[in-house]
């Protein structure tokens, strides 16, 4: 027990107090130190308190009644709550011992918390009994921050998964992480002070003489990628970032270098690469390979149609035999359409589809395609609704191509229908036709992706067909400025429409 401050007074009392310490009166004495001091009788109640108490506390006590400490609440450095009367300072008065350090939190009336260290001490008369205490309080809460602050920061460096180095302007280690050591395979100690071209590959030398350049302007390095060596002399492609590292003046005194591991990422970015080209190379072949094989299918193919059409004249033929060649010309027409197919989309993705541009008039091209596909369907009636009458500058074939193609899958596509509608309209400058059917209609979220390649809806598996003929209206339409959009409910029908601007100039 410390009894050094011995001062003479009147006695305790709960009334304040003007205590006489070397002539001066405490309110001149005390008053205005910036630290927290205040005082209180031998019962406890608080005697007298400074101006930097009653900010620390964030309240003015009331003499007379608030007793040991002016503040709201206390708690012990963990957290739980600590009760008034074992406070410092009530322990002080009880027992007559002074206490130094002692850390405790106050709360104020705000709610907020402040870390506090303090420093009550009792003070005797000349008989050595208690007439009370003086207590010092210590706002610690910033230095409490910086350390909760910086053990974050330590433990953050020490988990992270990525090696984690400071070293000196002059290029000399100064901390180094776990992860550090996994990485290169040196200890902190076999390190820590040495230079950190021990982690870098003779040839590279240059590059880290670069990187304390830029570091002494001031500049940051980020997600360099490059190579080190490993104690074992095994050479690790990692990803760099480095920054300045400055002392409070703001001076550059160091860099700190986050390092990641990056050889499996580089090594699987390879083999991707490497997968992707050999892709490209077989779908480049499955492309040349299609168009061989359709070009090769297609020539025996006119042949037989040719033959089946010349028989077909040559001959005095029944209406049954009449029948049966008009159904074998009808397959051949369609095998036809299917190699046809294959062959545009070899030569679309070699970019090689070759386009007539002329100008035509645009009734023609329905006209022709009605009449095609009205011969190949014995279900359904094809009726032309309202027609405009235009001329266009236009490849007559493809858009044929395109129209026969939404009319066909009209039909194919509205088994339990007996007709499709086609009609056609200007709007400004642009043609938009229009094929509607009464089919088995498309459920609305696989309409975007009808147009992509070799698509085909489930529900239409049924259904002969390769998927590929929409893939090639949409690039036909491209090349004419024009775009394909569909409207469809299901079980009630669809209608797809193509719109073109109606240009007679190049
Ligand atoms: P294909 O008809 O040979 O499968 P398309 O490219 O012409 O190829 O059409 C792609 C898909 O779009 C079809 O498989 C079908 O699922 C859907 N589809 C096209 N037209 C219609 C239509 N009129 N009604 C319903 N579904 C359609």
């Amino acid at each position: 027990m410390e009894k050094d401050a011995k001062i003479s007074q009147d006695g305790p009392s709960h009334k304040p107090q003007t205590v006489e310490f070397a002539g001066l009166q405490p309110i001149s004495l005390f008053s205005h130190l910036p630290i927290a001091f205040y005082t209180c009788d031998a019962e406890g109640y608080i005697t007298f308190f400074n101006q930097a108490a009653v900010e620390l506390w964030g309240r003015t006590p009331e003499i007379g009644v608030d007793m040991w400490c002016g503040s709201m609440k206390k708690y012990y450095p963990d957290g739980t709550s600590m009760p008034l009367e074992i406070c410092p300072m009530a322990m002080c008065l009880h027992l007559g011992e002074t206490y130094k350090d002692v850390e405790i939190i106050i709360e104020r009336p705000d709610h907020s918390f402040r870390n506090v260290l303090v420093y009550p001490q009792p003070v005797f008369d000349v008989n050595n009994n208690i007439i009370g205490a003086n207590n010092t309080l210590v706002d610690i809460t910033k230095q409490k921050n910086d350390e909760a602050m910086q053990s974050m920061l330590a433990n953050i460096i020490t988990s992270s998964d990525d090696a984690i180095v400071s070293k000196t302007l002059q290029g000399i280690v100064t901390s180094w992480n776990e992860s550090a050591t996994k990485m290169f395979g040196y200890e902190p100690e076999e390190i820590i002070g040495k230079s950190i071209k021990l982690l870098i590959p003779k040839n590279r030398y240059n590059e880290e003489d670069e990187i304390l350049a830029s570091i002494s302007r001031g500049e940051q390095v980020r997600h360099y990628e490059t190579d080190r060596l490993r104690k074992d002399g095994k050479i690790i492609k990692i990803s760099l970032t480095i920054s300045p590292i400055k002392n409070r003046e703001g001076v550059i005194i160091g860099a700190s270098k986050i390092a990641r591991d990056i050889s499996e990422q580089i090594a699987s970015r390879n083999k991707i690469k490497k997968y992707t080209k050999e892709l490209e190379i077989l779908n480049q072949q499955k492309d040349e390979f299609m168009g061989l094989a359709s070009h090769e299918l297609k020539t025996p193919l006119t042949s037989a149609k040719a033959y089946i059409q010349l028989l077909g004249k040559a001959l005095d033929v029944s209406p049954r035999e009449e029948d049966l060649l008009k159904r074998a010309l009808q397959s051949i027409s369609r095998l036809e359409n299917l190699i046809n197919d294959l062959l545009d989309v070899s030569k679309i993705k070699a970019g090689k589809l070759p386009y007539n541009m002329e100008l035509i008039h645009f009734n023609d091209i329905i006209r022709r395609s009605v009449r095609n596909v009205q011969f190949l369907s014995s279900t359904h009636q094809i009726i032309v609704k309202d027609t405009a009458d235009v001329l266009l500058l236009g490849d007559q074939v493809r858009l044929e191509q395109v129209v026969n193609n939404l009319l066909t899958n009209a039909i194919k596509y509205s088994p339990d229908a007996d007709k499709v509608e086609v009609k056609s309209v200007k709007e400004g400058n642009n043609l938009i036709v229009s094929v509607k059917d009464y089919g088995i209609g498309i459920p609305a979220e696989f309409l975007e992706r009808l147009i992509e390649r070799y698509y085909r809806i489930d529900n239409t598996m049924r259904f002969p067909g390769l998927g590929v003929g929409l893939f090639i209206a949409t690039e036909i339409l491209k090349r004419h400025q024009g775009k394909l959009f569909i409207e469809s409910e299901v079980n009630q029908g669809s209608t797809f429409n193509f719109i073109i601007p109606i240009n007679t100039k190049a």
